[in-house]
Parts: C-alpha cells; sequence; structure tokens
C-alpha cells in the first residue's frame, strides 16, 4: 500500500517579513523537507515547490487586503523556489521577476530525478516570459529597496536581495544551514562549486561591513545575524584547508588513486563516513564525496 504524503504549511512573522514555509513528510523521506518563500509589502521572494503551488496559491489569494501580493522575485531556477509561480502568474496574473541568468535557465529547464521528485513535485513547469531584472528591485510601497546581486556556487543564477536602510538579505540557497554534502556527480542542473559558493559569501560579508543588525533569511534554515555568513566562510576554510592537508598525507603514504584519496578524506573529515543514503537515493548527485572532489579542485593559495 503506498502512503500519501503529509504536507503542512505555516506562516511565521519576522517584524515586517512574513515566511510561508511548505513542508512535505513523505513516507521516502527521512528527514523533513522545506521551503520557505518571504512576503513584505507586497514583494513575495521565491515560490515554493511544483507539489505545493495549490497551497501557495489558496494562500496568497486569501492575504488580507493591505498584505496582497503585487509582484514575485524568484532567487533561483530550482524547482523548491520557482515551483508555484506559474499558478500565481496564471490564476492572480502576477508579474513574475527574475535575474536575466535565470530567465536562460527556465528557457532549458531539465527534468530531474525521482528523489527531487519525491521531495518537491513531479516537475517544474516555470513561468511564462518571465520579466528579467539586474539591478535592483523595490517594494509595493516604495519602502523597501533592493539591491541585486549574483552570488553563484550553489546555481549559476542564483541571486540575493539586500536592502541596507532596512538591514534585510533575502540569500536563497547561497548560505547552507551546514557543509557537508554538495551536489555534483551526475546532476546536470545543480552542480556546485565550493570555491564559488565562498567567493560569493564572501562578497556578500564585504558588502554588508557595518551593518550590524543585518537579518539574514537563510531559505531552508532559519534567520541568522551577519556573524552567521562568517561562521559559514571558517567552516568552509576549515574544510578546504583539511582536505587539502589529508590529500598530501596520504599522498604520503603512497595513496595514488584520486577516487581512494576522496573515500579516505571523507572518513576523516566526518565520524560517520559516507552519507550512504543520500549517495544511494540521489545516484551520487548529493554526497560528501562530491564536496571532497571540490575542495580539492579548488588550489589552496
Ligand atoms: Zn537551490
Amino acid at each position: 500500500m503506498v502512503k500519501k504524503s503529509k504536507i503542512s504549511t505555516r506562516t511565521k512573522l519576522h517584524g515586517d517579513v512574513l515566511e510561508w514555509q511548505w513542508k512535505s513528510n513523505h513516507w521516502a523521506a527521512t528527514i523533513p523537507k522545506w521551503s520557505s518563500s518571504y512576503l513584505l509589502d507586497g514583494l513575495l521572494i521565491d515560490t515554493g515547490a511544483p507539489a505545493g503551488s495549490e497551497q501557495i496559491y489558496q494562500w496568497a489569494s486569501n492575504l488580507p487586503e493591505n498584505d496582497r501580493i503585487s509582484q514575485v522575485y524568484l532567487t533561483h531556477f530550482h524547482e523548491d523556489h520557482a515551483g508555484g509561480a506559474l499558478i500565481l502568474q496564471k490564476r492572480m496574473n502576477l508579474p513574475i521577476l527574475c535575474s536575466p541568468s535565470t530567465q536562460k535557465q527556465f528557457e532549458s529547464i531539465k527534468s530531474y530525478r525521482w528523489y527531487r521528485q519525491v521531495y518537491w513535485g513531479k516537475k517544474l513547469s516555470p513561468p511564462h516570459q518571465p520579466q528579467p531584472i539586474s539591478d535592483k528591485i523595490s517594494s509595493k510601497s516604495g519602502k523597501f529597496n533592493f539591491i541585486l546581486i549574483s552570488c553563484p556556487g550553489h546555481a549559476p543564477d542564483l541571486t540575493v536581495l539586500l536592502d541596507r536602510e532596512h538591514q534585510l538579505l533575502f540569500v536563497g540557497d547561497a548560505i547552507m544551514k551546514r557543509y557537508e554534502m554538495i551536489f555534483g556527480g551526475g546532476c546536470q542542473d545543480i552542480q556546485e562549486n565550493i570555491e564559488e559558493i565562498y567567493l560569493s559569501q564572501k562578497h556578500l560579508y564585504d558588502l554588508t561591513e557595518g551593518l550590524d543588525d543585518l537579518q539574514i533569511f537563510v531559505a531552508h534554515a532559519k534567520v541568522y545575524p551577519r556573524s552567521f555568513l562568517k561562521e559559514k566562510m571558517d567552516e568552509i576554510e576549515k574544510l578546504h584547508l583539511d582536505a587539502h592537508r589529508f590529500k598530501d598525507q596520504l599522498k604520503g603514504q603512497g595513496v595514488i588513486k584520486t577516487e581512494d584519496i576522496v573515500k579516505k578524506i571523507v572518513n576523516l573529515l566526518w565520524k560517520k563516513g559516507e552519507n550512504r543514503f543520500a549517495k544511494f537515493i540521489s545516484r551520487g548527485e548529493l554526497s560528501h564525496a562530491n564536496l571532497v572532489k571540490s575542495l580539492l579542485e579548488w588550489d589552496l593559495e
């Protein structure tokens, strides 16, 4: 008997920002997965997953007059961020905006593997002719003014929104809660690059200097202070140094084959070794090994 997937949604208020979370507790998923969309002064940032598109429409169409959405901005083309855009465009006639690079990604959208369909829904149908914008976006009343910052690494088109006056930063997937696994291997549409991820974070850290009350909205985690960016950069720097140090030690011990070196570094960096379930279910698209390979491809200064 196939158990039905359990879907839940909830909203959270962070000052002026209303967060809408969509969570799928599918029977085949070991950890609950959720994605967040954020609404402030008529501007909706990201739209959740395809499997949650009916729910986001229900939520959006029942918002009180003052909170009504006037435009949607997508941080990147991945299905767990762009999944509800088409339904909001079709049924509510909402303008969908994104970077020119995201628009390009939508034109060549591919299908994705079973495990992502389980988490997010069968297929992403992108919005029709989203409007490309590249430098800034303002909210309905003009209260919030964001600059758009290109932050490649997780996705080539990933764009982050920064309002300096109100110290708000919406990063999509430019920051993850922890760096243990990344996408790679045979996954054509998500080829994560840890060096680019790090450089994008450094760029954001430099850009936000002096913004001591900065609130960072991280899509699959929560709201963090600016120090979180530094923590993530330190975490990646340490992984980078350790991976190269272990590689040199292993080579000194006569381990030659890259595949063996990567496997051994995975075991040295993480007590439990490879996350076999993630690697198996994604058929190698998501693994510790992908992160180690990306760390080793990034030369030490
Ligand atoms: Zn993503």
